[in-house]
């Protein structure tokens, strides 16, 4: 495909990005690698259509093969989740929650979500995005001596606001969920309630953590996480609020979906049916546990003391290490990190007292136990030595052997 692309300085990028997913490892939470077929289906004439509409009522001609795949998408994703409802034109998770709240919300409404800096989302209304400026959110909390949510406080803050929605999903929380917890609290209050499992999305279809679909109202999730398909969003929903979820899609927020992403939506679906896919995901959080004690061993503070699922905060107070610093130490050592806030954070959001590191991506790349020692050493040893550029230079080439001894399945 690549050989089309006869701009020279967007090829030699697209190249030097692709060398830099070779030779980094990636333990980003939020990112993975899509397949290659994911990644074909992205770059076909699909991309050319406009559909605006749902399958049989589309507002342009010649959209009976797109219908098909649509439903194809539609249909997959249902048996993947045990959805009664599916919506596949989300573009990504932020328009998809957007979308979720204007199916039942007006603005002004009260809603319920976990605080940014305890692990929750932008769009859960922080008050700088759209969310927060729409909505009147009233944020809960993770327990800070825990790191865990307490269901009695939920429960509590829910009482008090009495909001219409009450929002269960997380960017940075490494533990099981309570999605039956959240749907009483709502009944309590008579809220409806949504899931946002965009960050365990693929690990809840590798049936290894507990499906929030029929329990909870709607169901929101990313497709390009732990799922492993092509960047976008869909969003579920029970047949009661189907025709009200389509509506806000659209015509209320986006125009033409993105065809050539739906089909690589349905692809991604049908790989992750696969009983292989339940073996990736169990491998993901092996995974991530072994990495959480690997590091607890060589002192460092996990919030929440490990985890359940793909990812881990850690707090590096203890180490006097700043967020940022740690990032772009790492960074010179090829292992790719994101700062993260850790519950009760002292230290400004822009350079927060953690990092947040998960496995999904690497275990795409086949990364098990060996592996996984090998990048606790290389995080500790680069952390220790976070000031030494010719140290950190030293475990990048290291790095980059296993990387591309392991290299990422579309490269
Ligand atoms: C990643 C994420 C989103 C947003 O997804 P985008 O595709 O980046 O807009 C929404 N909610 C949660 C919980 C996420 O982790």
């Amino acid at each position: 495909m690549l050989e089309q692309i006869k701009d020279q300085p967007i090829l030699e990028l697209i190249n030097q990005e692709s060398r830099r997913q070779i030779d980094e490892l990636e333990l980003i939470a939020s990112e993975n690698y899509a397949s290659p077929a994911v990644l074909a289906a992205l770059a076909t004439p699909l991309a050319n259509k406009y559909s605006e509409g749902y399958s049989g009522k589309r507002y342009y001609g010649g959209n009976h093969i797109i219908d098909d795949i649509e439903n194809l998408a539609i249909e997959r994703a249902k048996q993947l989740f045990n959805a009664e409802h599916v919506n596949v034109q989300p573009l990504s998770g932020s328009p998809a929650n957007l979308a979720a709240y204007l199916a039942i919300l007006e603005p002004g409404d009260t809603v319920l979500g976990l605080r940014l800096d305890h692990g929750g989302h932008l769009s859960h209304g922080h008050p700088i995005n759209i969310s927060g400026r729409l909505f009147k959110f009233v944020q809960y909390e993770v327990d800070a001596t825990t790191g865990r949510l307490n269901m009695d406080q939920v429960r509590q803050v829910a009482h008090q606001a009495k909001p219409k929605l009450i929002v269960a999903g997380f960017s940075a929380y490494s533990r099981e969920i309570d999605w039956a917890g959240f749907k009483s609290i709502a009944d309590e209050v008579g809220a409806l309630t949504m899931a946002d499992i965009s960050h365990t999305a693929g690990l809840i279809a590798g049936r290894q953590l507990s499906n929030p679909t029929n329990i909870v109202d709607i169901v929101t999730t990313t497709t390009h996480k732990t799922l492993r398909g092509p960047r976008g969003a869909i969003i579920m929903s029970t047949t009661k609020l189907a025709k009200a979820i389509d509506r806000a899609v659209f015509p209320g927020l986006q125009g033409g979906p993105h065809d050539h992403v739906t089909a690589a939506k349905a692809i991604a679906f049908g790989e992750a049916l696969q009983p292989a896919f339940q073996d990736y995901a169990r491998q993901v959080i092996a995974n991530a546990q072994l990495l959480a004690e690997q590091l607890q061993a060589k002192n460092y503070d996990i919030v929440s003391g490990g985890t359940d699922n793909h990812l881990l905060v850690i707090d590096l107070t203890k180490q006097g290490l700043a967020g940022r610093q740690a990032e772009e130490a790492l960074q010179k050592a090829g292992l790719s990190v994101s700062r993260s806030t850790v519950p009760g954070d002292q230290r400004p959001p822009l350079n927060p007292s953690g990092i947040r590191l998960g496995t999904a991506a690497i275990t795409t790349r086949g990364f098990g136990s060996a592996e996984i020692k090998q990048t606790a050493n290389w995080l500790h040893q680069a952390l220790v030595n976070h000031a030494d550029d010719n140290y950190l230079a030293d475990i990048k080439q290291q790095v980059t052997q296993l990387g591309r001894r392991l290299p990422p399945p579309s490269l």
